[in-house]
């Protein structure tokens, strides 16, 4: 199903010859272009015209790197599948609404043809035109909306479903996003707790040390410091006797402005 969006994404911004393309930049790796090009049997030209047009959307990024010998820069390439999906969300949001447009209008207004002409007028212009056919002369007919409707509502329900789709592999794609950076951030988190260790490691090892070259104020100094971190945890404490003392007599109320002060 993503595929098909994608494909879908690529014939709205480039074409449906384009839509190939999706199978190469759907990867999680930046694709050398010059491999796109080899697989989509195009010229390196072509391809990158396909990608800028792309990349015009913001739907495609790139990574480049400078070939040593030759001093020029080669990019590769992956599509941006969120914001390619919430592309073509917006573009058929556009669609819907444009049907409800012609829907309303069908069901407000009377539309007349030729019946010989296959021409259609709205009412404003067959009145114009005293009901009578330019072309050929035959008297204009009211036309019958029931068919036109009922294909262009099936048409609706078919993209309201479509649309249901595409919000459920937006909502996939979030999560899976979601999931990477949490990924990243425990990752960054080992790395941390790793290197705290590390310095706590070097940090005691080097209180040994000194410990052992005497000065007792360097330990009465952490002492201090470790009562200083428990300090607040006292405070709470107090705090709830408080309160709850002050529950038990049943004088909420005022209990609570002082509170507040
Ligand atoms: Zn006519």
């Amino acid at each position: 199903m993503l595929k098909k969006f994608l494909k879908e994404v690529i014939t709205i911004v480039v074409g449906k010859q384009a839509e190939g393309i999706v199978e190469l930049l759907i990867s999680e790796r930046y694709v050398n272009e010059f491999l796109i090009a080899k697989k989509m049997d195009l010229t390196i030209n072509q391809t990158r015209n396909i990608l800028y047009k792309i990349s015009d959307y913001g739907l495609v990024s790139s990574t480049r790197k400078k070939d040593k010998k030759k001093g020029w820069y080669t990019y590769s390439w992956k599509i941006e599948i969120l914001k390619s999906l919430l592309f073509l969300r917006n573009d058929l949001i556009k669609k819907i609404s444009q049907i409800n447009n012609q829907i309303n209008s069908r069901e407000t207004k009377q539309f007349y043809v030729c019946e010989r002409c296959n021409i259609e007028i709205n009412e404003e212009n067959a009145m114009l035109y005293d009901f009578t056919c330019k072309e050929c002369g035959d008297i204009f007919v009211l036309k019958n909306n029931e068919k036109f409707l009922k294909d262009i509502r099936r048409n609706l329900s078919r993209l309201n479903r479509e649309l249901g789709l595409i919000d459920e592999e937006i909502e996939k794609q979030r999560i899976k996003m979601d999931k990477k950076k949490m990924r990243e951030l425990k990752k960054q988190e080992k790395i941390k707790s790793a290197a705290r260790k590390k310095a706590s490691a070097i940090r005691k090892a080097t209180k040994k040390k000194s410990a052992k070259k005497v000065v007792k104020d360097k330990s009465s100094k952490k002492t201090k410091s470790v009562v200083k971190v428990k300090k607040p945890v006292k405070k709470k404490l107090i705090k709830k006797k408080v309160v709850k003392k002050k529950l038990s007599k049943k004088v909420k109320k005022p209990v609570k402005k002082k509170g507040k002060k």
